[in-house]
Protein backbone atom coordinates (compact mmCIF):
# COMPACT_ATOMS: atom_id res chain seq x y z
CA UNK A 1 0.00 0.00 0.00
CA UNK A 2 3.06 2.08 0.82
CA UNK A 3 4.17 1.58 -2.47
CA UNK A 4 1.04 2.45 -4.25
CA UNK A 5 0.46 5.66 -2.61
CA UNK A 6 4.39 6.69 -2.94
CA UNK A 7 4.18 5.98 -6.72
CA UNK A 8 1.01 7.90 -6.69
CA UNK A 9 2.45 10.90 -4.85
CA UNK A 10 5.64 10.89 -7.01
CA UNK A 11 3.18 10.56 -10.10
CA UNK A 12 1.11 13.49 -9.02
CA UNK A 13 4.89 15.64 -8.50
CA UNK A 14 5.86 14.56 -12.06
CA UNK A 15 2.33 16.11 -13.66
CA UNK A 16 1.81 18.99 -11.21
CA UNK A 17 5.10 21.20 -12.16
CA UNK A 18 4.27 21.10 -15.60
CA UNK A 19 0.74 22.94 -14.91
CA UNK A 20 2.72 26.05 -13.21
CA UNK A 21 5.60 26.44 -15.84
CA UNK A 22 5.47 29.80 -16.96
CA UNK A 23 4.35 29.97 -20.82
CA UNK A 24 7.57 30.87 -23.05
CA UNK A 25 7.32 34.91 -23.93
CA UNK A 26 6.24 35.75 -27.33
CA UNK A 27 9.14 36.76 -30.01
CA UNK A 28 8.58 37.47 -33.35
CA UNK A 29 10.84 35.98 -35.52
CA UNK A 30 9.98 37.33 -39.37
CA UNK A 31 11.75 35.31 -42.04
CA UNK A 32 15.66 36.81 -42.46
CA UNK A 33 14.92 39.42 -40.36
CA UNK A 34 16.17 40.25 -36.89
CA UNK A 35 14.23 38.07 -34.29
CA UNK A 36 11.88 41.14 -32.20
CA UNK A 37 13.50 40.73 -28.58
CA UNK A 38 17.10 41.19 -30.86
CA UNK A 39 20.05 43.98 -30.38
CA UNK A 40 20.28 45.12 -34.08
CA UNK A 41 23.78 46.45 -34.36
CA UNK A 42 24.08 46.87 -38.24
CA UNK A 43 20.53 46.47 -39.94
CA UNK A 44 22.15 47.74 -43.23
CA UNK A 45 22.24 52.07 -42.70
CA UNK A 46 24.77 53.20 -40.21
CA UNK A 47 27.63 52.80 -37.74
CA UNK A 48 25.87 54.05 -34.65
CA UNK A 49 26.35 51.34 -32.90
CA UNK A 50 30.05 50.58 -33.65
CA UNK A 51 33.89 52.63 -32.77
CA UNK A 52 37.18 52.32 -33.65
CA UNK A 53 38.86 50.57 -30.75
CA UNK A 54 40.55 54.09 -29.87
CA UNK A 55 36.60 55.69 -29.55
CA UNK A 56 36.49 57.33 -32.49
CA UNK A 57 33.54 56.97 -34.71
CA UNK A 58 34.01 53.85 -36.72
CA UNK A 59 34.39 54.42 -40.51
CA UNK A 60 33.90 51.52 -42.35
CA UNK A 61 32.16 51.85 -45.99
CA UNK A 62 28.36 51.76 -45.28
CA UNK A 63 27.36 51.01 -49.06
CA UNK A 64 24.27 48.43 -50.15
CA UNK A 65 23.22 47.25 -46.96
CA UNK A 66 26.68 45.93 -46.31
CA UNK A 67 29.86 47.47 -43.69
CA UNK A 68 33.17 46.98 -45.25
CA UNK A 69 36.28 46.83 -43.82
CA UNK A 70 38.25 49.82 -43.54
CA UNK A 71 40.79 51.66 -41.19
CA UNK A 72 41.03 49.46 -38.60
CA UNK A 73 38.89 46.63 -36.35
CA UNK A 74 35.90 48.07 -34.96
CA UNK A 75 33.57 47.37 -31.72
CA UNK A 76 30.23 47.78 -30.44
CA UNK A 77 29.91 50.34 -28.17
CA UNK A 78 27.63 47.91 -26.05
CA UNK A 79 29.59 44.92 -23.87
CA UNK A 80 27.77 42.03 -24.30
CA UNK A 81 28.08 38.71 -22.11
CA UNK A 82 26.56 35.66 -22.58
CA UNK A 83 24.56 35.88 -26.37
CA UNK A 84 22.79 34.40 -29.55
CA UNK A 85 24.78 36.55 -32.16
CA UNK A 86 23.91 36.52 -35.87
CA UNK A 87 26.13 37.71 -38.24
CA UNK A 88 26.63 37.76 -42.20
CA UNK A 89 29.69 37.98 -43.80
CA UNK A 90 31.25 37.65 -47.52
CA UNK A 91 34.76 37.51 -48.70
CA UNK A 92 36.16 39.86 -51.66
CA UNK A 93 35.34 38.60 -54.98
CA UNK A 94 37.32 37.83 -57.27
CA UNK A 95 39.71 36.16 -54.44
CA UNK A 96 42.99 36.99 -53.89
CA UNK A 97 46.01 35.75 -52.19
CA UNK A 98 46.32 32.12 -50.21
CA UNK A 99 46.27 30.52 -47.29
CA UNK A 100 45.43 33.30 -43.80
CA UNK A 101 45.93 36.10 -46.85
CA UNK A 102 42.68 35.65 -48.06
CA UNK A 103 39.58 36.98 -47.01
CA UNK A 104 40.58 37.27 -43.94
CA UNK A 105 39.10 38.98 -40.61
CA UNK A 106 37.46 37.60 -37.44
CA UNK A 107 34.31 38.09 -35.02
CA UNK A 108 36.10 38.63 -31.43
CA UNK A 109 33.08 37.58 -28.88
CA UNK A 110 33.40 39.85 -25.90
CA UNK A 111 36.63 41.54 -27.20
CA UNK A 112 38.54 38.27 -26.49
CA UNK A 113 37.48 35.14 -28.32
CA UNK A 114 37.92 35.20 -32.42
CA UNK A 115 35.98 33.30 -34.73
CA UNK A 116 38.14 33.33 -37.90
CA UNK A 117 36.32 34.49 -40.97
CA UNK A 118 38.37 33.62 -43.91
CA UNK A 119 37.81 32.16 -47.44
CA UNK A 120 38.08 29.06 -46.86
CA UNK A 121 36.30 27.62 -49.87
CA UNK A 122 38.90 25.59 -52.15
CA UNK A 123 41.80 27.80 -49.73
CA UNK A 124 43.86 25.68 -47.38
CA UNK A 125 45.20 27.38 -43.96
CA UNK A 126 46.10 25.44 -40.95
CA UNK A 127 43.00 23.97 -39.86
CA UNK A 128 42.20 25.95 -36.43
CA UNK A 129 43.09 28.97 -38.83
CA UNK A 130 40.43 28.72 -41.15
CA UNK A 131 36.57 30.06 -41.43
CA UNK A 132 34.59 29.14 -38.11
CA UNK A 133 37.76 28.02 -36.33
CA UNK A 134 38.21 29.03 -32.76
CA UNK A 135 41.37 30.53 -33.39
CA UNK A 136 44.44 28.55 -32.89
CA UNK A 137 42.05 26.43 -30.40
CA UNK A 138 39.82 24.85 -32.59
CA UNK A 139 38.97 23.76 -36.16
CA UNK A 140 35.40 24.26 -37.34
CA UNK A 141 34.37 20.29 -37.32
CA UNK A 142 33.52 20.76 -41.14
CA UNK A 143 34.18 22.81 -43.79
CA UNK A 144 30.91 24.73 -45.20
CA UNK A 145 32.52 27.74 -46.72
CA UNK A 146 30.60 29.13 -50.10
CA UNK A 147 32.65 30.96 -52.57
CA UNK A 148 34.44 34.57 -51.96
CA UNK A 149 31.26 36.96 -52.67
CA UNK A 150 28.61 34.60 -51.58
CA UNK A 151 26.80 35.76 -48.05
CA UNK A 152 27.92 33.08 -45.52
CA UNK A 153 26.08 33.28 -42.25
CA UNK A 154 27.48 32.90 -38.47
CA UNK A 155 25.18 32.24 -35.95
CA UNK A 156 26.78 31.89 -32.35
CA UNK A 157 25.86 30.67 -29.08
CA UNK A 158 28.48 32.29 -26.55
CA UNK A 159 28.36 31.62 -22.93
CA UNK A 160 30.76 33.94 -20.80
CA UNK A 161 33.57 31.88 -18.59
CA UNK A 162 31.96 31.48 -14.49
CA UNK A 163 34.21 33.34 -12.02
CA UNK A 164 34.59 31.90 -8.14
CA UNK A 165 34.31 34.66 -5.73
CA UNK A 166 38.18 35.05 -6.14
CA UNK A 167 37.38 35.36 -9.37
CA UNK A 168 39.53 32.11 -10.56
CA UNK A 169 37.77 30.92 -13.78
CA UNK A 170 35.14 27.91 -12.70
CA UNK A 171 34.29 27.01 -15.81
CA UNK A 172 35.68 28.11 -18.88
CA UNK A 173 33.84 30.40 -22.17
CA UNK A 174 31.88 28.10 -23.97
CA UNK A 175 30.47 28.85 -28.01
CA UNK A 176 28.45 26.96 -30.36
CA UNK A 177 28.94 27.76 -34.01
CA UNK A 178 26.83 27.32 -37.31
CA UNK A 179 28.67 28.16 -40.26
CA UNK A 180 25.72 28.78 -42.96
CA UNK A 181 23.32 26.36 -40.77
CA UNK A 182 25.84 24.16 -40.49
CA UNK A 183 27.03 22.79 -37.31
CA UNK A 184 30.76 23.74 -36.78
CA UNK A 185 31.18 24.29 -32.75
CA UNK A 186 29.51 21.89 -30.57
CA UNK A 187 30.18 24.14 -27.47
CA UNK A 188 33.27 23.87 -26.94
CA UNK A 189 35.29 25.31 -23.82
CA UNK A 190 37.77 28.35 -25.14
CA UNK A 191 40.25 30.55 -23.49
CA UNK A 192 40.99 33.91 -25.04
CA UNK A 193 42.71 34.64 -28.43
CA UNK A 194 45.29 37.03 -29.39
CA UNK A 195 44.49 40.10 -31.19
CA UNK A 196 41.07 41.43 -29.59
CA UNK A 197 40.47 44.08 -27.53
CA UNK A 198 40.58 42.74 -24.20
CA UNK A 199 43.60 40.70 -23.02
CA UNK A 200 41.87 39.66 -19.55
CA UNK A 201 38.49 37.65 -19.87
CA UNK A 202 35.69 39.16 -17.95
CA UNK A 203 32.19 38.98 -17.53
CA UNK A 204 31.07 41.07 -20.52
CA UNK A 205 32.96 42.76 -23.50
CA UNK A 206 32.36 43.93 -26.78
CA UNK A 207 31.85 42.61 -30.23
CA UNK A 208 34.80 43.49 -32.01
CA UNK A 209 35.18 42.40 -36.08
CA UNK A 210 38.69 42.45 -36.90
CA UNK A 211 40.46 44.30 -39.73
CA UNK A 212 43.01 42.35 -41.27
CA UNK A 213 43.69 44.45 -44.28
CA UNK A 214 41.22 42.47 -46.44
CA UNK A 215 38.18 44.38 -47.36
CA UNK A 216 35.49 41.59 -46.32
CA UNK A 217 32.10 42.82 -45.52
CA UNK A 218 29.43 42.35 -43.39
CA UNK A 219 25.74 42.65 -42.76
CA UNK A 220 22.79 41.72 -41.01
CA UNK A 221 24.31 41.92 -37.62
CA UNK A 222 21.96 40.99 -34.62
CA UNK A 223 22.75 39.78 -30.81
CA UNK A 224 19.81 38.02 -28.03
CA UNK A 225 21.38 38.70 -24.43
CA UNK A 226 21.16 35.26 -22.36
CA UNK A 227 20.11 35.30 -18.59
MG1 LIG B 1 41.20 36.60 -38.49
Amino acid sequence: MAIVAAAFALALAWCAPAQEMKQPTVVGAPEGKAPSDAIVLFGGKNLDEWIYTDGKPAGWIVKGGAMTVKGGGVMTKREFGSMQLHIEWATPKPPKGTGQDRGNSGVYLAGIYEVQVLDSYGNETYADGSAGAVYKQYPPLVNASRPAGEWQTYDIIFHVPIFDPNGEIMRPATVTVLHNGVLIQDHVEIKATLGGVRNVEGPKGPLYLQDHNHPVKYRNIWVRELE
